[in-house]
């Protein structure tokens, strides 16, 4: 049987980082990733963008060189996933059947794309883009000439998306059930500025609409039917509606949680020396007034992988890091610090019509979240508004001339 000090699951930001951190605190043990993937640690971000747009091969998003695991002794054990856990063992099944011991175990696996639930979702010609594989074979499908995209779904992964199909001269339309894009994430101020961008870019965006069935030809795609009755015409589909936290084997091993599995403020489940992090990691966060979430970004992986690396050096520190997000759509760099939760007011500082702008959310008269677009300035000073909790009276923060760093 095969054994290791510390077993991390998932290679994504959140499962690479720990294990960088681990070795960068000292830790002489043995350390194994387990994943699903049959690459190396890489980075996400780009498969909607720069990888997707042909502008970044693979080997330029790998989050380090080939031999950089090999050199730090870490083992990237591919193309496995752990089926069950054994907590009081200390043993994780595997999906090819063999069985692994560990001392402590780091719960990365992030989530899996979430897939249409109607007639037609079986059909080729639909995708998903989460891996590595999923947009090498939208690529490859792309590449033999296909042009009319529908994107299912008007979040990050949609809008990314859309913006790079749209350069490479494919026809895109986007289907939002909500009634404005980036909804879970954004203002709708900000919402509405990404409408029209993405119109302006030849985008045919649909807000409020249900999609009822894909329609198929020969076993393939060929549009999608609206509830209304009508269809688009469809040579690919391309979903992105979200992600399902992957911790089916930690609940059924007991550990608490729901939407995903719940840790506290060092990155440990109920489990003993069971940790978790990244996007399937429910905690408390202090930039949400205390509320209970989880947060799917980069940003919370990696801080998660240093938080619970440091709990298991002996070096506790509760998780405590700043949210940033970010997004490129077009010429449009969007840079997101803090949460917007449950605010009340929301400012919008410089024009929206320049294409540089920020939008500065308040609640309770502090200042908790800005969203930047093409506002660099903005993103960092406000940054340290965000962090102090700062209370500031919405004109002056809607005066553009005046620099958020004075306002602190
Ligand atoms: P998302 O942010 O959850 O957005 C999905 C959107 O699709 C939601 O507005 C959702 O509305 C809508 N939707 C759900 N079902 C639908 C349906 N049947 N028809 C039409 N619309 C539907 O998820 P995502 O864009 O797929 O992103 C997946 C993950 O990748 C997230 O973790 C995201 O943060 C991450 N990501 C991040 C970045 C970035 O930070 N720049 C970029 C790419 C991806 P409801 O709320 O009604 O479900």
């Amino acid at each position: 049987m095969e054994r290791a000090d510390i077993i991390i699951v998932g290679s994504g930001h959140g499962g690479a980082a720990a294990a960088i951190a681990l070795r960068q605190r000292g830790f002489e043990g043995t350390v194994a990733i387990v994943t699903r993937e049959s690459e190396l640690p890489y980075e996400r971000p780009p498969l909607s963008k720069e990888y997707l747009a042909g502008e970044k091969p693979f080997e330029r998003i790998l989050i380090r060189k080939p031999e950089f695991w090999e050199e730090r002794d870490i083992a990237v054990l591919r193309g496995r996933a752990v089926a069950t856990i054994d907590p009081q063992a200390r043993r994780l099944t595997l999906s090819d059947e063999s069985v692994m011991e560990y001392g402590r175990l780091i719960w990365s696996a992030g989530g899996d794309a979430r897939r249409l639930d109607c007639p037609g979702s079986e059909l080729s010609g639909i995708h998903a883009v989460r891996d590595r594989r999923d947009v090498d074979a939208l690529k490859a499908e792309l590449d033999s000439g296909l042009k009319r995209v529908v994107v299912i779904g008007g979040g990050y992964i949609g809008l990314e998306a859309a913006a790079v199909l749209t350069k490479l001269g494919c026809s895109v339309t986007v289907l939002e059930n909500q009634s404005r894009v980036l909804a879970r994430v954004a203002g709708e101020d900000l919402s509405r500025f990404f409408e029209a961008e993405h119109r302006a870019n030849g985008v045919d965006l649909r807000l409020d609409t249900v999609v009822q069935e894909i329609a198929g030809k020969d076993g393939r795609v060929s549009g999608v039917v609206l509830a209304g009755g009508e269809t688009i015409a469809a040579d690919m589909v391309i979903v992105g509606i979200g992600i399902v936290p992957a911790v089916g084997p930690l609940l059924i091993a007991g550990a608490s949680g729901a939407n995903g599995v719940d840790v506290d403020e060092y990155c440990r489940t109920t489990l003993e020396d069971v940790y978790a992090i990244g996007d399937c990691a429910a905690h408390a966060n202090g930039f949400a007034d205390g509320q209970v979430i989880r947060l799917e970004s980069v940003q919370n992986a990696s801080d998660m992988a240093t938080t619970a690396a440091k709990a298991i050096m002996g070096e506790e520190e509760p998780y405590a890091a700043t949210p940033w997000f970010w997004s490129n759509q077009y010429d449009l760099k969007l840079q997101t610090v803090g949460l917007n939760h449950g605010h009340d007011e929301a400012v919008t500082r410089g024009d929206p019509a320049s294409r540089s702008f920020s939008v500065v959310y308040l609640r309770g008269g502090k200042v908790v979240a800005l969203d930047c677009v093409n506002a660099v300035k903005d993103y960092v000073q406000g940054r340290k508004l965000v962090e102090a909790g700062a209370t500031v009276a919405p004109d002056k923060l809607a005066d553009a001339t005046v620099p958020l760093k004075e306002l602190l």
